[in-house]
C-alpha cells in the first residue's frame, strides 16, 4: 500500500510542477499575432507555442518515464532504492546456465527483485520476492540453533 501511495505522491507532485510550468508558459509566451482578422491558433499555427507544446510534452513524457523507472527499483516494503545488482546466467550458455538476469536486493533485507534480460513472451513483469526475517534465517543456518 505504501509503495503505491508513494507512486501516486510522485505523480501528484509532478502534476503540480507541470501545472506550474503550464501557467508560466501561458504567462510568459506571447499570444499569436493576428493577421488582419485571422487569429492563428496556438498549436500548429504559431511556431513559438507549437515548440513550447512539443517541449512540454517531451518533458512530461520523460518525467513519467523516470517516475516509473525509479519506482520499479524501489523496495516494496521500505521504499529504499534497491542495490547490489548481481548478474546471473549467460548469453552464450543460456540453455545450460540459464537466461541472463539481474538481481537487486533491498539494503535492509526486505526482498529481492529479479529482472530478466531476455523476454521470450513479450514484456515480463519483474519478479519481486519478499524475504522473511533475515536474522531468523541466519540463526537457522548456524549449527546448534534448533528451534
Ligand atoms: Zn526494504
Amino acid at each position: 500500500m505504501k509503495y503505491w501511495l508513494f507512486l501516486m505522491a510522485k505523480f501528484v507532485i509532478a502534476g503540480a510542477v507541470f501545472a506550474g510550468v503550464w501557467w508560466g508558459m501561458a504567462a510568459l509566451l506571447p499570444e499569436p499575432e493576428a493577421i488582419r482578422t485571422f487569429k492563428p491558433r496556438k498549436f500548429g499555427q504559431d511556431l513559438t507555442w507549437t515548440t513550447a507544446y512539443f517541449a512540454y510534452f517531451l518533458l512530461g513524457a520523460g518525467t513519467i518515464y523516470l517516475i516509473i523507472l525509479d519506482q520499479r527499483y524501489r523496495c516494496r516494503t521500505c521504499l529504499s532504492r534497491l542495490r547490489m545488482p548481481v548478474l546471473s546466467g549467460a548469453w552464450d550458455k543460456m540453455l545450460r546456465i540459464g537466461t541472463p538476469q539481474v538481481e537487486y536486493i533491498c539494503p535492509y533485507g526486505h526482498g529481492t527483485l529479479n529482472i530478466k534480460l531476455v523476454h521470450f513472451n513479450g514484456s515480463e513483469k519483474p519478479d519481486w520476492r519478499e524475504h522473511e526475517d533475515i536474522w531468523r534465517e541466519l540463526e537457522s543456518l548456524t549449527p546448534g540453533s534448533q528451534k
